[in-house]
């Protein structure tokens, strides 16, 4: 049942028509409580307010899968828009960014010249830009922009996801760079990537390990708390200093644990926001159908009802087709 859910929700987080139904309703659908709103402004507020918690946040304009050049030049002045806001409101955060929202899909030179533009930017005011990875379709292109861009400018880095069984290469590859780690989001074909949980989970904590020891600076993205115990055990016995890694987690999950690791750790708040909440929301719940909780909360809203509506019987008919 549990994968039979997965397979629905990132299904629904790439059909085209409802992406366009979700950012024409705003909000919806419980994501409120996992995105922090759809302006800047709002996004400030958040941050000071975790900031003020010793929290610090990577923000993430929300958008992916653009395929128009005016698309993805809206959304560089946007992130670069939060570039200037984050300098200028000295603030303790810094940018995720997907290359696919940039158009890494359909121009590598033009997505490379629009994360020049946002990587030099942040540069100059010292600001650490994030290249989140999506679907292996563009991992490696992605992969080579980042590594372009880091022989002119060192504040990048990027996401090493677990499920791929070649994880261990790719992680050799970045030692050099900030890296975060993760378990991977997608669904990705059983050729490439690990399907079996503990398979995924053993080799999670293996790549942690790894760029503990020999990375520059790891950043542990999870909400499982055995993966957190073993973290935190690993770097009393291998005396690894607190200033060498950090833990991350989601915006809007378990955040009394997150505000305790900050009292003894680094710690970051991934933070989404933006019009374009639909793709990420679905993924949450495809990860966690237990999340399903936020949408049950927001069954009273009569848009969230058709929405739902919507999407159920479009999946049933098997009218949704994976966008490219
Ligand atoms: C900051 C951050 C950035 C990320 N960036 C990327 C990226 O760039 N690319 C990518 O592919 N993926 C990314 N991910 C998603 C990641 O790959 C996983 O899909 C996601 O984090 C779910 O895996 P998990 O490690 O959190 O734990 P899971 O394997 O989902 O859960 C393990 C256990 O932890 C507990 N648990 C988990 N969540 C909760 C909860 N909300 N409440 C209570 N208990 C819970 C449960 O006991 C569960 O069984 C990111 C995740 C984070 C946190």
């Amino acid at each position: 049942m549990a994968v039979n859910l997965r397979d629905f929700f990132i299904a629904l987080s790439e059909n085209k028509v409802l992406i366009a139904g979700a950012q024409k309703f705003g909000l919806r659908l419980g994501a409120q409580s996992v995105v922090a709103g759809t302006n800047v402004d709002e996004v400030v507020k958040t941050i000071k307010r975790l900031n003020n918690q010793n929290i610090s946040c990577t923000v993430d304009n929300l958008g992916e899968f653009v395929f128009e050049e005016a698309e993805a030049l809206e959304a560089k002045k946007n992130i670069l828009n939060v570039i200037e806001v984050i300098h200028a409101e000295k603030l303790d955060a810094h940018i995720s960014l997907k290359p696919t929202q940039l158009g890494l899909n359909f121009d590598k030179e033009f997505c490379y010249n629009n994360l020049r533009d946002i990587v030099g930017t942040a540069h100059k005011y010292g600001i650490f830009i994030n290249f989140d990875t999506e679907t292996h379709e563009t991992l490696y292109e992605s992969f080579d922009l980042m590594e372009r861009l880091h022989e002119e400018f060192d504040n990048v880095g990027t996401v090493i996801q677990s499920y791929f069984f070649n994880a261990q290469e790719n992680i050799e590859r970045f030692k050099d760079y900030r890296l975060r780690i993760v378990k991977g989001a997608y669904k990705e074909p059983a050729d490439l990537a690990y399907t079996d949980k503990a398979d995924i989970d053993a080799n999670y904590l293996k790549l942690i390990e790894y760029h503990l020891l020999h990375g520059k600076f790891t950043s542990i993205a999870t909400h499982d708390h055995n993966v957190i115990a073993h973290v935190e055990k690993f770097v009393k016995e291998n005396n690894i200093s607190h200033d060498k890694f950090e833990f991350q987690m989601l915006y809007g999950f378990r955040t009394e644990m997150q505000e305790d690791l900050a009292t003894q750790y680094n710690f970051c708040t991934y933070l989404p926001f933006g019009k374009d909440w639909y793709g990420y929301f679905m993924r949450r719940l495809a990860e966690r159908p237990q999340n399903m909780e936020l949408v049950v909360k927001q069954v009273f809203n009569k848009k969230t009802n058709t929405m739902l509506g919507v999407a159920a019987a479009a999946f049933a008919l098997g009218r949704i087709t994976k966008r490219k």
